[in-house]
């Protein structure tokens, strides 16, 4: 589904270099939209109530609430508490992933080899973020995240396979804050899977403001 919002309205606007992470307060009816400027860029991402981190994005509850493990346009991404964080809005590339979780040194030897330990991943680039954002967050507050234009189908016996991607260059997600949240994106720096078709490239994100104000 397209969104009806004009990127010249927009009051934020910010490219994410390919393997850097961002991190940012989107208030309450904000509208977020995270655009994959190249094509099959995977845009990891957290989510936290703004006014409590302790209460963040849960891929089980978000789940189990739509009764269904793909995230699209209508999509209400709830908390570990229960709290309606955001809805997805709009979604031109019309899959994401919340199953594969985000990489980090030690799945990249156990996935790939011993030497691939030292690639930069995702979990040490949100650990980055988060202790840049300098509110006490540390490795233990990186739960579950959303693999934003990652496609891992689930086989009918219920395997995961991360496949190639389906975005496509210019493709976009939009979300709308339904409570003040911090956003913590990784722009996925990983070489060893077809997930950013093994080469990394920068995102976008726009933040419009709340309708009426
Ligand atoms: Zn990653």
């Amino acid at each position: 589904m397209e969104s009806q919002l004009d990127p010249a309205d927009a009051l934020y606007s910010q490219e994410i270099p390919a393997g850097e992470p961002w991190v940012y307060e989107v208030l309450r009816g904000q509208t977020m939209r995270i655009v994959d400027l190249r094509g099959n860029q995977a845009a990891d991402t957290l989510f936290y109530n703004a006014h409590d981190y302790a209460d963040r994005y849960s891929a089980q509850d978000t789940i189990r609430e739509q009764g269904n493990i793909y995230l699209t346009t209508g999509t209400r991404l709830i908390s570990t508490r229960g709290t309606h964080l955001l809805t997805i809005t709009a979604d031109t590339c019309g899959r994401h992933d919340t199953l594969g979780g985000a990489c980090a040194n030690e799945s990249n030897m156990v996935r790939y080899a011993i030497d691939k330990r030292h690639m930069h991943a995702c979990r040490s680039s949100f650990l980055k973020g988060l202790m840049d954002w300098g509110r006490g967050m540390e490795k233990r507050d990186i739960t579950s995240n959303i693999n934003f234009f990652m496609n891992v189908p689930v086989t009918p016996e219920g395997k995961l396979s991360f496949e190639d991607g389906i975005s496509e260059p210019g493709k976009y997600v939009e979300m709308r804050a339904e409570t003040d949240v911090l956003v913590a994106i990784s722009n996925c720096p990983q070489l060893n899977n077809p997930c950013n078709a093994y080469d990394p490239t920068p995102v976008q994100v726009l933040i419009w403001k709340a309708a009426g104000n």
